[in-house]
């Protein structure tokens, strides 16, 4: 069998990674500011891990106890860079403390490359160094990964694992075989082979899987954003129409009419508080009946703002009392509780209109508009008032 030569199968690792690392630098711009400082600390990790990497295939033309503890500083430097780039993508603290096992871990490489000159030892004091790294970027990832992205995020996990597993085995496997290679270069030693086939595939799909989790990442902020009011935090008027045709369709389909019902909620004289309290204020009332809604609004309903001073609940009912009883519940929630706008709160209330969804409906803005006509005769009947909409 021919000999693998793995001078130039590093080589080759080390352009695949500097190639990797030059992609990353070519999306950096597109990817969102908050993404920025770890896609920064991957990068830079992926060229110190590229240039530690070279320096292990020319480690013959130097002295050991130059070579070694450089080209290892770098690999550390690298590693510990990976974990803290992962620290920062899902928002954990990188105390600076976790660069005492890179540091602790040069000092040991230079101090074994010039007392005792094996490969074995050189690769039981770098392993731990390693293994911390590798397994707390896993850990992080495992623990506090999850509302970031998906199959990404796997990903990366199981790359840190297999790579912290790995190293696990191969410094069991050098403790305990009878004869182990004096280097990493010696190529008929298997578990050099199998390091440097990691080495040259896992950075690559790392960083790919790195760059796809910080897509995912501006996806998911784009659709929150898309979704999302501004002012409230609740879902907007294009969210809660899509979620009012879906439940309408779904009620339609289950053959169960009156089982949805749209309310619109209306906050009084909201003109008023506008004009007594200038436009802040009036975004304080808007935002302290938002919260109100949400928080009496749980379960299967949902709460939107439609626009302006008009909220939209959706309601999953068995029957059109109890949409009126949940409404009913709504506008007093409101009532009692004032709004933090002056030095005495003031109070607030609102006037609802409720649509239970009909036979006749063709779609979720025929309930919508019941509601809306309900909501006009409740402004009509005084305000602060609960009216079923009642025509077909
Ligand atoms: P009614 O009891 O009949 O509903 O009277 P109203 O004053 O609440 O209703 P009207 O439609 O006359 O006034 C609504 C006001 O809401 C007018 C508009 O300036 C104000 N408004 C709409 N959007 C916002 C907002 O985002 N912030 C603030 N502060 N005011 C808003
Ligand atoms: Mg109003
Ligand atoms: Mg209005």
């Amino acid at each position: 069998m021919a000999r693998v030569d793995l001078k130039s199968l590093i080589a080759v690792t080390v352009l695949f990674m500097l190639l990797n690392g030059g992609v990353l630098g070519l999306v950096h711009k597109s990817l969102t500011a908050d993404v920025q400082p770890a896609a920064r600390d991957w990068r830079i990790a992926t060229l110190l891990s590229a240039a530690g990497s070279l320096l292990i295939t020319v480690q013959y033309a130097y002295p050991p106890w130059f070579i070694l503890p450089l080209a290892n500083g770098l690999l550390f430097a690298g590693a510990a860079l990976f974990w803290r780039a992962v620290q920062r993508f899902c928002a954990r603290p990188h105390p600076a403390f976790m660069a005492l096992p890179a540091v602790l871990g040069v000092a040991a490489v230079a101090w074994v490359s010039v007392s005792r000159e094996t490969h074995v030892a050189r690769v039981l004091v770098s392993s731990p160094v390693w293994a911390i790294y590798v397994f707390a970027a896993a850990w992080t990832l495992i623990r506090h990964g999850a509302p970031v992205a998906r199959i990404s995020r796997l990903v990366l996990i199981a790359i840190f694992l297999i790579v912290g597993l790995f190293i696990v085995v191969r410094a069991v496997h050098f403790s305990v075989a009878p004869q182990v290679p004096d280097s990493l270069l010696v190529a008929d030693a298997a578990v050099n082979v199998a390091a440097i086939v990691l080495l040259s595939t896992l950075p690559v799909i790392g960083t790919t899987a790195f760059i796809l989790m910080c897509s995912e990442r501006l996806r998911q902020q784009w659709e929150h954003a898309a979704a999302t009011d501004d002012l409230t935090g609740l879902p907007n008027r294009r969210s809660i129409t899509a979620t009012g045709n879906a439940h309408f369709n779904a009620a339609r389909r289950a053959g169960q009419v009156g089982t949805f019902a749209v309310a619109v909620i209306d906050i009084d004289r909201f003109k008023s508080i506008n004009d007594r309290f200038g436009h802040e204020g009036g975004d304080i009332a808007l935002k302290h009946v938002a919260r109100v809604l949400d928080t009496h609004c749980r379960g299967p309903s949902l709460v939107g703002r439609q626009g302006g001073e008009e909220f939209v609940a959706l309601l999953d009912i068995a029957n059109a009392e109890e949409a009126r009883i949940a409404a009913e519940r709504l506008r007093q929630a409101i009532e009692s509780l004032p709004a933090p706008l002056a030095d005495t709160p003031l109070p607030v209330t609102a006037s609802i209109g409720v649509g239970v969804m009909a036979g006749s409906d063709a779609d979720y803005d025929a309930v919508l508009q019941r509601a809306d006509r309900a909501l006009y005769a409740a402004k009509q009947g005084g305000r602060n008032r609960v009216v079923l909409g009642r025509d077909a």
